[in-house]
């Protein structure tokens, strides 16, 4: 049976940093592409990161019933694309997904025994400011919306099936990589 993996945390949490490193290990699971409005960052890849659509093209997604899940972030949508998702499934093989907490929990009702839900939380609300201050990719206008769902992700992520604190890097991957190896051994 596949598993698919989902690790959420607040933004500047250090989910991407501890995704890509558990791809890194893992070549053969699949990363979930979700499709966005939000702006493409430079340092990120169309089709890799995201698929960056226009508002009209993610309706039209909407329309046509392609999502698993989708959520409005920071004034902008995200969503898991069915197609990503069921191509995994089909072929057996495993999936990470970066998303936020609700879309996380939407992905559990939607694949119960398939998911294992990873939360990964900062040390304190002050190192988590911190560390998006330094990453440096939002103005303050993103910043204080990033910062103003915190309160909210924290809560739900009691929901989670782990939760892992980030707070020394190195330490919270190998937290999450034993889950993951946990799970993987469990089939
Ligand atoms: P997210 O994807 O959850 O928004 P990132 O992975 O982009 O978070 O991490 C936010 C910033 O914090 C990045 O600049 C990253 O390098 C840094 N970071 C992540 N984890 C740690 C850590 N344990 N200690 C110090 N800095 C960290
Ligand atoms: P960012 O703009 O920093 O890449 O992502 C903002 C938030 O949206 C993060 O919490 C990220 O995990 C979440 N996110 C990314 N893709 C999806 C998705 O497909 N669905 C949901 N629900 N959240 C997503």
């Amino acid at each position: 049976m596949s598993k698919l993996f989902v690790i959420s945390a607040p933004s500047g949490g250090g989910k991407t940093t501890i995704v890509k490193s558990i791809l890194e290990r893992h070549p053969e699971f699949a990363f979930s592409v979700s499709a966005t409005t939000r702006p493409k960052r430079a340092v990120e890849v169309e089709g890799r990161d995201y698929f960056f659509l226009g508002r009209e093209e993610f309706e039209q997604l909407l329309r046509e019933d392609a999502l698993v899940e989708h959520e409005v972030i920071y004034g902008n949508y995200y969503g898991t694309l069915k197609r990503e998702v069921n191509r995994v499934l089909d072929r057996k093989e495993n999936m990470l997904f970066d998303i936020d907490v609700r879309g996380g929990l939407s992905i559990r009702r939607v694949y119960p025994k398939e998911s294992v839900l990873i939360f990964v939380e900062p040390p304190s609300i002050d190192i988590l400011r911190e560390r998006l201050r330094n990453r440096k990719t939002e103005d303050e206008e993103t910043f204080q919306r990033r910062m103003d769902r915190v309160a909210m992700e924290l809560e739900r992520g009691k929901e989670f099936d782990y939760r892992v604190v980030n707070d020394k890097l190195d330490v919270a991957i190998e937290e999450v990589q034993a889950i993951v190896t946990k799970h993987l051994s469990a089939e």
